[in-house]
């Protein structure tokens, strides 16, 4: 493949590139170029003599470079790798590709050939295209080798033929192409074959197109190219640069080219190069960069300080800024690279140096150790260290020191330690608080559980308290503490023995002047007493007996601690307990506790007062309420409450049942209005009086009809009163009802019959002064009429007719009035006998009217009779007594005169007897008590009429004994009308009644 072998030794030798060829396993060399042979020291033949390369390579570079080499290896495709080889006292940076080299003809793998540049020759390129290269070797040239080369075109010994066709290998096999130009055309005169393997094109195309080369280099790289080459060229330098070709298939293909211009006869003649393909190591060098910026990143970003060293610490490889700050480094001491002259600069900042120091140097003495730990600094910061060996796949190949500023977080762990402590202290506070509160809670709600009963209290809070925090509790209450007014003891003990006697004991020696214990002190002073146990002989000395003496030792052989009940600033019993034991003591929280709890007693106990009081009140106030709610509702006078809208709030049944006709439920709530319609516009207005004055309104009749009976009136005498609270406001009007009605009707009947009572009276004296006129005159007439007849008889005179008639009239006169006084008497015996006869009233009439007649003058009597003779069954005189009397009234009464009709008839089986006279008349409001006993009308004076008002009491008793009727019409001025109705069939039996 090398073609004209003329080119093989010179060629690599002219490359300006150094290249080694070694094997695989042991990376012992095979074969160097002349630049690497220079480089590191090693002439062609020692390397034959298979020294590794790894003997020329800096110690911390071997790892890496076998790395590489063993993945080259491995996966048959070239590496970059960037190493340093050690010679002549210095280190030279070498940056290349490792290739592997396989034989022609198959897959053998020959060894691994490195390509390369010295990194110093490449310092120059700041550019990233390219630099030329300033030959390093003047030297030999190309000369010598080219005419080895040259020779060895002869006849090859056998050694040199093998180490021809390794040439030819190394050439092939180097992955990249390998050519040579005319130095003034750039025309190519010879490309390797991998030309048409990285780019495409076929090595013919290349030779034949005379500007093949620029034709396809990048456009944007094509310029710069061209000039950088003619520079290079011009001056005769080797040079190296990187660009871009266009591949046939339209690839961008990074190259790096190594140039060397041959000089023949003093002006460049060729240009021999190796292109070689760094399109994947110029992705793998961008994402290195990538990497590599994002780590520096990183390491500057982090808040740690970061410094690696070599393993052995012998030198500083890396640092970031905030190592700088954090160890306070001058710039100068890491710019040496030394870490050792770093530790010195910092020692002195260090708390324990030697320490530090020491842990330094064993690191470096222990490249795989790693370590953690605190640095403390003099000025109290401190530092959290880790130390770790840097590695490369299995290998150290450094350590990485990181620092971390732990000043702040140390001391906010010892604060929150700090605070940590304090708050469990404040925990157990508050839980021994909690606790306090809860027992208290608990003393509090068994007060406050049995209310009325004192005694069963005052145990459940001793028993409470024993053995919780005492050794024995006792509450004692003297006389009249408490509201049941007897002394009283609650007591315990946390020997079973002792609390039975303790209560017992307690009542039996209550507590007096000299009481060793305190009780008598507290109670007096309202004072808590807290105090040591109390010594035996004191105890003796204040017992009266064995069993006080046993009562003192239970109470006062250890600490105690008695505090008052308070009641309004006043103590009212003590509540005390002892400790324990004679060695412990209550503390001041156990103190306030118990002075609280008896705060809550003395409260408690109150309470209780009070709740009995308010109870009994309670009774009082509802025996009260009960016996005027029967008051209210079995009271005989209408009850009720109205409120300031005037609705009925409640109402007894004597005024709703009554008066309203409702229930007093069904009424609860209704208005004046809906309850009484027809009352309520007389009643409002005093209602409202009463509302508006807050005075009482009392007694005021009303009357009127209410639902209860609203067919006839009735009277009440009602009286409103103002309803008020307690304080005074006023609430609504109580009103009272008493019906009146009843006792109207008596004082009406009362009146009637007093009226009544009066009249007759007045009736009896008209009576009397009436008998007595009536009775007197005709005695007077007679009288004057028989002294007359005397006279004359005595002188002896002829005695006339006339006197005796007259004398006789009124003797008949005297005998009527004596008549109709005897009938009065036999009427109110009912002695008044009717005999029962046929009496024809027409004769009767007849008779009477004749009778009347005699003597009138003034007067005229007609009558009127039907045809028929009407006849009764009846008592004739009495009947004729009764027509007698009629005509007389009517002559009488018509003092003027004129005609008097009498008139006969009958009508439904009656006869009907009238008798109508035009006189004075009768005034209405008499007419109803024409027909009784006495009775005279107002018109009719004693001294113009005379008459003892029996006629028609008389007649009237005489028709209703025939079953008949007797009636009246009159006017006053104008006349009257009397009328008679008798039964034509004649009287019946009980008519017609026997006397
Ligand atoms: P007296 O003897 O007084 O008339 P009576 O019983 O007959 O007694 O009448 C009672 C009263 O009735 C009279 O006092 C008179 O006032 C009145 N009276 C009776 N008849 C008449 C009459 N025809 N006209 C007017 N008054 C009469």
């Amino acid at each position: 493949m090398l073609g004209a072998h003329g080119i093989g030794l010179s060629l690599l030798d002219s490359l300006g590139a150094i290249v080694w060829l070694a094997d695989v396993n042991d990376l012992s060399l095979s074969f160097l170029n002349r630049q690497a042979s220079t480089l590191l020291g090693i002439t062609r033949s020692d390397a034959e003599t298979h020294s590794s390369i790894l003997s020329r390579v800096h110690h911390d570079d071997q790892a890496g470079l076998r790395e590489v080499c063993r993945a080259v290896a491995a996966t048959g495709t070239s590496r970059p790798v960037d190493y340093r080889i050690v010679g002549g006292g210095k280190l030279v940076p070498l940056s290349g590709h490792v290739h592997a080299v396989r034989a022609e003809a198959g897959d053998t793998l020959l060894g691994l050939a490195f390509v390369g540049l010295a990194a110093s020759a490449q310092e120059p390129a700041e550019s990233p295209r390219g630099a030329a290269l300033e030959a390093r070797e003047h030297g030999s040239g190309a000369g010598d080798d080219a005419v080895a080369m040259h020779a060895a075109a002869g006849p090859l010994s056998a050694r040199r033929a093998a180490r021809l066709r390794r040439i030819e290998d190394i050439i092939d096999n180097v992955d990249g192409i390998v050519w040579e130009v005319d130095a003034d055309t750039f025309r190519f005169r010879y490309v390797s074959a991998h030309a048409e393997q990285i780019l495409g094109y076929p090595v013919a195309r290349w030779i034949d197109e005379p500007s093949f080369w620029v034709d396809h280099i990048h456009p944007d790289d094509r310029h710069w190219c061209l000039a950088l080459c003619k520079d290079a060229t011009a001056r005769g330098i080797p040079h190296r640069f990187e660009y871009r070709m266009i591949a046939a298939d339209g690839r961008v293909v990074w190259l790096r080219d190594y140039v060397r211009v041959v000089m023949e006869n003093d002006r460049p003649s060729l240009l021999r190069g190796v292109m070689v393909d760094i399109s994947e190591w110029k992705n793998v060098q961008a994402e290195r960069e990538k990497t590599v910026s994002l780590l520096r990143t990183t390491l500057d970003s982090t808040a740690d300080g970061i410094l690696v060293t070599a393993s052995d610490g012998s030198t500083i490889n890396a640092y970031n800024e905030q190592f700088v700050k954090m160890w306070r480094l001058p710039s100068h001491v890491l710019e040496q690279g030394s870490d050792e002259q770093a530790l010195a600069t910092v020692l002195d900042q260090i708390a324990d140096p030697d320490a530090f120091h020491a842990k330094v140097r064993w690191l470096y003495e222990s490249p795989e150790e790693e370590s953690y730990d605190i640095v403390a600094f003099k000025d109290g910061r401190l530092f959290e260290r880790y130390s770790r060996p840097q590695r490369l796949g299995q290998d150290v190949i450094g350590r990485v020191w990181s620092f971390r500023d732990v000043t702040r977080r140390f001391r906010a762990e010892a604060e929150r330690d700090r605070l940590l402590v304090a708050e469990r202290r404040l925990r157990a506070d508050a839980e021994r608080a909690h606790g306090r509160m809860a027992f208290l809670a608990e003393a509090s709600r068994k007060l406050a559980a049995a209310p009325l009963d004192v005694h069963p209290t005052l145990v459940a809070v001793v028993e409470l308290m024993v053995p919780a925090l005492a050794r024995w509790c006792a509450i004692v209450l003297p006389e009249g503490a408490c509201a049941s007014g007897r002394p009283t003891t609650a007591a315990t003990h946390d020997s079973p023995t002792i609390a039975d006697r303790l209560c017992p004991l307690l009542c039996r020696y209550p507590p007096g002047a000299d009481d060793p214990i305190g009780f008598t002190d507290v109670m007096a002073s309202g004072q808590p007493l807290v105090a040591p146990s109390v010594p035996d002989e004191a105890l003796r000395a204040a017992a009266r007996d064995e069993a006080h003496l046993a009562l003192l030792r239970a109470l006062g052989s250890t600490p105690r601690m008695l505090v008052p009940l308070m009641i309004q600033g006043r103590a009212i019993g003590v509540l005390a307990m002892g400790a324990k034991t004679m060695g412990s003591h209550f503390s001041p929280e156990d103190q306030a506790l118990v002075e609280e709890l008896g705060r809550r007693c003395g409260t408690a106990l109150e309470n209780m007062r009070l709740y009995r009081e308010v109870q009994e009140a309670l009774r009082r106030k509802e025996e009260s309420l009960a016996l005027l709610d029967t008051l209210f509702s079995s009271a005989p006078v209408g009850l009720a409450f109205l409120d300031a809208e005037m609705r009925y709030v409640r109402s007894n049944r004597a005024l709703a049942v009554n008066i309203h006709r409702r229930s007093p439920e069904e009424e609860a709530g209704m208005t004046l209005h809906q309850v009484l319609p027809e009352l309520a516009p007389r009643v409002e207005p005093y209602i409202r009086r009463v509302l508006d004055t807050g005075e009482p309104l009392v007694g005021i009749e009303i009357s009127g009809a209410v639902p209860a009976t609203p067919d006839h009136g009735r009277h009440w005498l009602a009286s409103y009163y103002p309803v008020r609270t307690a304080r005074g406001d006023l609430l609504g009007v109580g009103v009272v009802v008493v019906d009146l009605t009843d006792q109207k009707r008596a004082e009406e009947v009362r009146g009637k019959l007093y009226q009544e009572a009066q009249e007759a009276i007045r009736v009896r004296d008209d009576f009397l002064s009436i008998a007595s006129h009536e009775l007197k005159t005709p005695l007077a007439t007679l009288t004057l009429r028989l002294e007359q007849i005397s006279r004359r008889l005595r002188d002896g005179q002829p005695v006339d007719k006339e006197p005796i008639v007259r004398a006789l009239a009124q003797v008949e006169r005297l005998t009527a009035l004596t008549n109709d006084l005897l009938d009065v008497s036999r009427i109110a015996a009912g002695r008044l006998t009717i005999r029962a006869e046929q009496v024809s009233l027409g004769e009767l009439a007849r008779e009477a009217v004749a009778n009347a007649s005699m003597g009138l003058q003034k007067h005229a009597i007609v009558m009127v009779e039907p045809f028929d003779d009407l006849v009764v069954v009846g008592d004739r005189s009495r009947l004729a007594q009764v027509l007698a009397n009629l005509l007389d009234n009517a002559v009488k009464y018509s003092p003027s005169g004129g005609t008097i009709r009498v008139a006969l008839s009958k009508h439904d089986g009656e006869a009907l007897l009238s008798v109508t006279d035009p006189g004075i008349g009768i005034p209405k409001e008499q007419q109803g008590m024409l027909f009784a006993r006495y009775f005279r009308a107002r018109n009719a004076p004693i001294t113009s009429y005379g008459g003892l008002g029996l006629g028609l009491y008389i007649s009237r008793d005489i028709v209703e004994r025939h079953g008949g009727r007797i009636g009246m019409e009159s006017e006053v001025g104008r006349g009257s009308t009397f009328t008679v109705a008798l039964p034509l069939e004649g009287p019946r039996e009980e008519h017609a009644r026997p006397s």
